[in-house]
């Protein structure tokens, strides 16, 4: 399932682009930190902001590294949410497992039009036509 749901994934740019985009923002953030603490940006002869041993110094670049991995878990729970998700779902679906495209619910009635928790168009029939094709 994991596989399949992950092939999906693979042969979507759509997903792939939309998933890197999501995951990848915070990486600015951080460089964008690192240069205003003069991480990156050499400062002629001044002592190096982290290395130079200054409290302040070093909790900027704990708060920044804290920040940093806060911002980075969110990201990417976004983006598996976003662009992952919908795979699983259709690799669920393409088992046989009559579930919602949109929100994962498992469809009692498969001939219903339309997914009575999250209201999207239901073509479930398709899918669950039968007993699992593989
Ligand atoms: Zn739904």
């Amino acid at each position: 399932m994991h596989w399949r749901a992950n092939l999906l994934m693979l042969r979507s740019p759509q997903a792939i682009v939309g998933f890197l985009l999501l995951s990848l923002w915070p990486l600015a953030f951080l460089l964008a930190a690192l240069w205003l603490i003069g991480f990156l940006g050499g400062r002629g002869g001044a002592p190096h902001p982290l290395l130079g041993g200054q409290p302040l110094g070093i909790a900027a670049g704990v708060a920044t590294l804290v920040g940093f991995l806060f911002l980075q878990h969110i990201a990417f729970s976004i983006a598996l949410v976003r662009t992952y998700a919908p795979c699983v779902r259709k690799a669920i679906r393409e088992s046989g497992v009559p579930i919602c495209l949109g929100c994962g619910q498992l469809l009692h009635a498969p001939d219903a039009a339309s997914c009575p928790e999250c209201g999207i168009a239901s073509d479930a029939k398709d899918a669950s036509g039968g007993p699992n094709r593989r």
